[in-house]
């Protein structure tokens, strides 16, 4: 089959760049290895799909952010709203999270699906490609699974990373690309869940806390968040936890120590703490020390918290030597949990490293390799934080490579 430009991957890069193109009269093939498009979409922001965020600033991409600022520089976040609601999308903001309306991530695969249905636009589902050749007359050739066999003079690699992989995305974009010549990073799990070997995680499951993370590596200050932290039987998780995590698995791996510091009342100053408990034992002097966090903690977190400093549950509260207020001051503002890696790929939300920046020129996404290809979104050495960064990085390079692609393609 010829056609004026195929693209791998039907997730979100792939879909607004075909949504783009197709407008344009592109005579487009996009081939997606699921069986349907767009599936990792509807999983996004816990079913809502939270797109984009009112502050993008592009330092919230940590290494990558001088490539990202350059995409943001083309394709402003303003447009890639502004695109959106040309497909019939109206967004909302919550705290500065922009999602569709609905609060459906539904509507944004309709609204893209709706964009694709077009005449010159062939979906192939169920066909995953294997190889791409740049072609001795110009041009490319992608080989597919299944055999067939597909040319254009014009390939956008959109498939992704390799987190998640039951949304379709086992990391065969970054292969494809490095067949090519082209350098990758190691890559890892972001935004995922976090494992501990601290023993009192099996009986907090479920219980959460707001708390200030601190992570350490190595003893050394790696990063630190604010808020609502869930116990699990394995570890941590939670929002502030996966803003943590894309600095664990790298480090795990050349085995560095890695912990999690957590301050579990961080409305009190550390240094304020042990008069806080004598006002909490003079509230509660008689009973049994475990009531001394009435109303403050979890029941279950209060005996973990007694525990780590080593006080009987029992122990009346008025007999609490300061040695034991000192410790239990101490377990509420340091709870030290051991880390021992992420609950990886299968669990993480994005991917940590891919290809390398260099190899990709930031204004137009284009391949510095080869005329004619294109690379976006999770492919890419780029991750950003929870809050919409990600799909907004992948729609604002779709949109950057269409405008690159429109202005060389002649019919
Ligand atoms: C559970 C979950 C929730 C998330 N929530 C949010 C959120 O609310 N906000 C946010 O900004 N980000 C969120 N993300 C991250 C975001 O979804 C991704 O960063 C984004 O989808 C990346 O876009 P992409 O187009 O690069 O890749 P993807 O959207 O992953 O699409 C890649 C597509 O390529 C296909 N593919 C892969 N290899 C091949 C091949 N060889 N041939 C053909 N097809 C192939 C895959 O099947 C897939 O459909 C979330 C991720 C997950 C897993």
């Amino acid at each position: 089959m010829h056609t004026d430009c195929i693209i791998l991957g039907g997730g979100a890069a792939g879909l607004a760049a075909c949504a783009a193109l197709a407008e344009k009269g592109l005579r487009i093939a996009l081939v997606e290895r699921l069986d349907r498009i767009g599936k990792k979409i509807l999983s996004t922001g816990n079913g809502r799909c939270n797109l984009s965020n009112a502050d993008m600033n592009p330092e919230y991409y940590g290494e990558a952010a001088g490539f990202v600022s350059k995409v943001y520089g083309v394709t402003p976040p303003r447009e890639v709203l502004g695109f959106f609601e040309r497909l019939g999308l109206m967004t909302t903001a919550e705290e500065g999270r922009i999602y569709p309306r609905t609060m459906a991530a539904s509507s944004v695969l309709d609204v893209l699906r709706n964009a694709v249905d077009r005449e010159n636009v062939t979906v192939l589902t169920s066909e995953k490609a294997v190889a791409v050749t740049p072609s001795r007359r110009g041009g490319f050739c992608v080989q597919l699974e299944s055999g067939d066999s597909l040319m254009a003079p014009f390939v956008i690699c959109a498939a992704g990373g390799s987190a998640a992989p039951s949304m379709g995305t086992d990391g065969s974009g970054l292969e494809l690309l490095t067949q090519l010549g082209h350098s990758a990073t190691n890559v890892y799990p972001a935004l995922v869940q976090l494992k501990s070997s601290h023993r009192a995680l099996k009986s907090l499951k479920g219980v959460r806390v707001q708390a200030e993370l601190t992570l350490l590596i190595d003893g050394e200050n790696a990063a630190s968040e604010t808020g609502e932290l869930l116990f699990t039987d394995y570890g941590v998780s939670g929002v502030c936890v996966f803003q943590l995590s894309r600095h664990v698995a790298m480090a795990v791996g050349d085995g560095r120590t890695v912990s999690l510091h957590v301050n579990l009342l961080p409305e009190v100053l550390p240094a304020a703490l042990c008069p806080w408990l004598e006002n909490r034992i003079r509230l509660f002097g008689n009973a049994p020390a475990e009531k001394l966090f009435t109303g403050v903690f979890h029941r279950l977190l209060a005996l973990a918290i007694l525990r780590e400093a080593g006080i009987a549950q029992d122990l009346p509260a008025h007999m609490l030597s300061a040695g034991q207020k000192t410790a239990l001051a101490h377990a509420i503002s340091c709870l030290v949990l051991p880390i021992t890696g992420t609950q990886g790929f299968a669990q993480a939300q994005v991917t940590r490293g891919g290809i390398v920046l260099s190899d990709v020129e930031a204004s137009t996404m284009a391949s510095r390799l080869y005329d004619g290809l294109y690379i976006l979104g999770e492919t890419l050495d780029v991750d950003g934080p929870c809050g919409g960064y990600n799909l907004h990085f992948a729609f604002a390079g779709a949109l950057t490579a269409c405008k690159a692609i429109s202005e060389t393609f002649t019919k």
